[in-house]
């Protein structure tokens, strides 16, 4: 994975460290499965870059490639075709002579499903079936029914509309296993630069500023998970998906390797956040000069935390450098107790939790103590507030280890470790 914000510096990265294109001949036929689900204007975090999509293009011209296909079917109710326009995937056809396919116009072929679930038999796309190398370019983001949608999940454009809609009148998340099965393809590249926090409709972009690629959708799946503060066990179609495959998923611990620093070691990428939405989360959040991955991450965990009514009134969350005492941008009860969210009333009693190295490195120094403590960093120690002070480091803590480290806090009794919860 790369944290970037980019397109075609972190595809560039991503390609050259893996070689997903090594083995292709001048005559492969290549389809570059975007995910475009709207044909909208305000498809930033539900649809795939074009930008991704035409930084691979040029890549595999460079190794040579002739025939490439970019092709998608839209959202119910959407049009891929009008998308490709909206979008900007027409100029990118035309700058590369590549071929644009709205696939709710092509042929389909019927392949006989390869485990237990809703369908016997499923229609998939023919120029995808057909293709000799097939990469899917999902969207990391959140999704209504899913909970979470990258690459198992994008598949579902290769078939014809009527079989898509049958998908969501049954057990979706196992149909999503059986036609996952079925098209596996030879790379993929997720492109979380912007994710949408609560729907694959978009409408709440946030800046993610990451990109991971790899050969596994599990793996890749399992990643997005984290990053989107999911356990992946608790994601259905990706368990069903690691069962079908014999894969025990609270096991299965994919590969990752970061190919440059974390953004914390970027400060030119070191941005002051956008407002979380001071009424939303039931805390107080102290920002200081934050990264944007790990201003996401938490922005993830904190949907989260609050979707499990996890989050304690009186818990003030630290993020970014010199946060101590920045302006607030909510504060507990303040929506509850109709106030302003602008107050910054300390609440005593409450939990102070400090997000990512930054405010765990000045918590520690300014307590006199430049190193880590295990035993406080594991539990947590008194508060000015008077609550406890609970440290979650990392550079930056994925929204996943934010979440799990959380939940053990509240429940000192269960102290689940990370590794139990993933
Ligand atoms: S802890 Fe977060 S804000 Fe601080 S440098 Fe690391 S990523 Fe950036």
């Amino acid at each position: 994975m790369v944290y970037s914000s980019e397109a075609e510096a972190p595809v560039r990265q991503l390609v050259e460290a893996l070689e997903p294109f090594r083995a292709l001949r001048p005559g492969s036929t290549v389809v570059l499965k975007p995910n475009i689900v709207l044909s909208r204007r305000n498809w930033l975090g539900a649809n795939t870059r074009p930008e991704v999509v035409e930084a691979l293009v040029v890549m595999l011209r460079e190794h040579g490639v002739q025939e490439i296909t970019i092709a998608d079917g839209s959202g119910m109710g959407e049009s891929a075709t009008r998308a490709f326009s909206i979008c900007g995937y027409d100029e990118i056809a035309a700058r590369h002579g590549v071929r644009l396919l709205d696939i709710e116009r092509d042929r389909f072929v019927t392949v006989p499903t390869k485990s237990a679930g809703p369908f016997r038999e499923l229609s998939i796309s023919q120029t995808v079936a057909r293709c000799d190398y097939l990469v899917n370019i999902p969207v990391i983001k959140a999704h209504c029914q899913t909970r979470m949608t990258c690459s198992l999940k994008n598949l579902k454009g290769v078939m014809p509309p009527q079989l898509k809609s049958g998908f969501h009148g049954t057990d979706l998340e196992r149909a999503i296993a059986q036609l996952a099965e079925l098209v596996r393809p030879d790379f993929i590249l997720a492109d979380g630069a912007y994710g949408d926090l609560r729907s694959e409709l978009g409408g709440n972009p946030v800046n993610l500023g990451v990109m991971a690629a790899g050969y596994d959708p599990l793996a890749v799946d399992v990643f997005a998970a984290q990053t989107l503060g999911f356990a992946p066990r608790e994601i259905a179609h990706l368990a069903q998906y690691a069962r079908f495959r014999g894969l025990n998923l609270p096991s299965f611990r994919p590969d990752l390797r970061e190919l440059n620093r974390s953004a914390g070691a970027q400060s030119a990428q070191r941005a002051q956040a956008e407002p979380l939405g001071s009424k939303r989360y039931r805390c107080s959040i102290e920002v200081g000069s934050v990264c944007s991955t790990c201003y996401a991450n938490l922005q993830f965990a904190l949907e989260r935390l609050s979707e499990q009514r996890r989050l304690q009134p009186g818990d003030t969350v630290r993020i970014g450098q010199n946060a101590a005492g920045a302006a607030g941008e909510a504060r507990a009860g303040g929506a509850a107790a109709g106030g302003s969210g602008t107050d910054r009333r300390p609440n005593a009693g409450g939990r102070t939790i400090l997000v990512g190295d930054c405010p765990v490195r000045e918590h520690r120094a300014a307590r006199g103590s430049q190193r880590a403590d295990p035993a406080r960093a594991g539990g947590g120690g008194p508060s000015s507030r008077g609550g406890a002070t609970v440290e979650i480091e990392g550079c930056p803590p994925s929204a996943d280890e934010i979440v799990a480290r959380l939940e053990s806090h509240r429940t000192p009794q269960r102290m689940q470790k990370l590794d139990d919860r993933r």
